[in-house]
Order: structure tokens, then C-alpha cells, then sequence
């Protein structure tokens, strides 16, 4: 993982345990490069201080600080005029990547004590509480959410999951995408490989230089991918 992300973890927690809850304090992170950035509120979900310090909340600070770290590298200037998402990746890339890193991060730092549980279940049911501990049960959850997209949009893939904005196909494709290609290439691919390379060459060809495959080859072998039985991609996760 990203050194930049792990300081971000690391210095979020320490600050958040040392503020008192009734200060107003802004949390204003900046970037070893130029613009990225985070602002927010106090972070309920990284002080370990109250019962409603849940899960969702410690993702959300992640899944936004992720799509920090993306906006470096994202928006060139100079995208030329008949290819204005040159440099832009597409929003599966955008929104899965933030969805697998931020459950990856925040699965592993509770797992390690250094960001908490709720201390009594009171918002969740014990077996939800349980399944929080690991990615692999949110990535297995999505596939309830492919079922009904593909009810609702037949024919659906990641290749046409579309626009943030519309469903939240970009962001159930999006994560198993980023599962299947961080197996292929190690979770530090995405951040030390792809982006550095978007501004560069554009999206398409640092995908290439990342992954080892086109985008074409990249959609076609994931759709076969996606088609096997719930086991089989369980047992994918698990290897
Ligand atoms: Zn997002």
C-alpha cells in the first residue's frame, strides 16, 4: 500500500484521539504532490470515542481521501480536444478502486487494533458486525447488487457500468474489478503504476503498462470472470 495512504491512516487516528470532540476542528491533509486534498469535519469514525463510530464512517473518511490521492493525478490540463477523457480513468476505475481500498485499509487497521469496533453492537446485528471484518465479505455482498442491476439493465458489464452519477454499477463492478486486478498485479500497482503513468500517457495506456493488457482484452477477460459460480468466486478471493 501506497506510503501516502498508510501516513494519511496512521496521522488521521493519532489526531483524532488527541483533539477534544467539542472543538471544531477541520482535517486538512495535504499531498507531497500538487492537488490533492482533503477537508472535514471532526472523524467520529477514526476517534474510537463514541458506539455510532461505525464502520461506514471510517470507509467514507477512506473512500474520500482515496479519490484525493486519484484527483492528483486525474483532470490534465492539456487533454487534446477529440479525446477529452484522455487522462480521465473511467468511473469503475475511480469508484471501485476508493470502494476496495478504503474496505481493504479499514478491514485490516480494526484488524490490527489500530482503528475500532464499535464497542457494543448497537447498530448492528451480530452477524453484520461479524462480517464487517474482512473485504471479502463486501465484495461477496456486491454480487446480491450485480443481480439486481443486471435485472434492471440486462446485458450490464463493467465495460458499460457508466456514470457514478446514474447507479451504483460503477461502484459494485468497479470494487471486483479492482479485487481481480490487484491479483494480477499486486495492490501497489494502482498507485505507484497506473496513475503516475495517466499523466503521462493517458488512461488507456497506463492501464496497459500496469496490468499487462489492454482494456479491450481487460473487459472481455473479466466478464468470463464474472460469469463463474458464487463458490468460484469465493475461492478467488480466498487465494
Ligand atoms: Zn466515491
Amino acid at each position: 500500500m501506497s506510503n501516502q495512504f498508510w501516513k494519511f491512516a496512521n496521522n488521521s487516528i493519532a489526531i483524532s484521539k488527541d483533539r477534544h470532540e467539542y472543538r471544531e476542528t477541520p482535517f486538512f491533509s495535504r499531498f507531497e504532490h500538487k492537488g490533492g486534498y482533503i477537508m472535514m469535519g471532526y472523524p467520529f469514525g477514526l476517534s474510537g470515542k463514541w458506539y455510532d463510530a461505525v464502520k461506514t464512517d471510517q470507509l467514507t473518511i477512506f473512500h474520500e481521501y482515496f479519490h484525493a490521492i486519484q484527483r492528483m493525478y486525474e483532470n490534465h490540463p492539456q487533454a487534446p480536444p477529440d479525446q477529452p477523457d484522455k487522462f480521465d480513468g473511467p468511473d469503475w476505475m475511480k469508484e471501485g478502486l476508493a470502494v476496495y481500498m478504503s474496505e481493504y485499509t479499514v478491514g485490516l487497521l480494526r484488524s490490527i487494533g489500530a482503528l475500532e469496533h464499535m464497542r457494543k453492537p448497537i447498530y448492528e446485528t451480530e452477524e453484520e458486525y461479524r462480517s464487517y471484518a474482512a473485504i471479502d465479505a463486501a465484495l461477496m455482498a456486491n454480487l446480491d447488487d450485480i443481480e439486481v442491476l443486471k435485472k434492471e439493465h440486462p446485458g450490464i458489464s463493467l465495460k458499460t457500468s457508466g456514470s457514478a452519477w446514474e447507479s451504483n454499477a460503477p461502484y459494485v463492478y468497479g470494487a471486483w474489478a479492482a479485487a481481480y486486478l490487484s491479483h494480477i498485479a499486486g495492490k501497489e500497482a494502482f498507485i505507484d503504476k497506473y496513475y503516475p503513468a495517466i499523466d503521462q500517457v493517458g488512461w488507456k495506456q497506463a492501464f496497459k503498462q500496469a496490468f499487462g493488457m489492454s482494456i479491450e482484452d481487460f473487459y472481455a477477460e473479466f466478464n468470463q470472470f464474472m460469469k463463474q459460480p458464487l463458490e468460484v468466486l469465493e475461492d478467488f478471493l480466498n487465494s
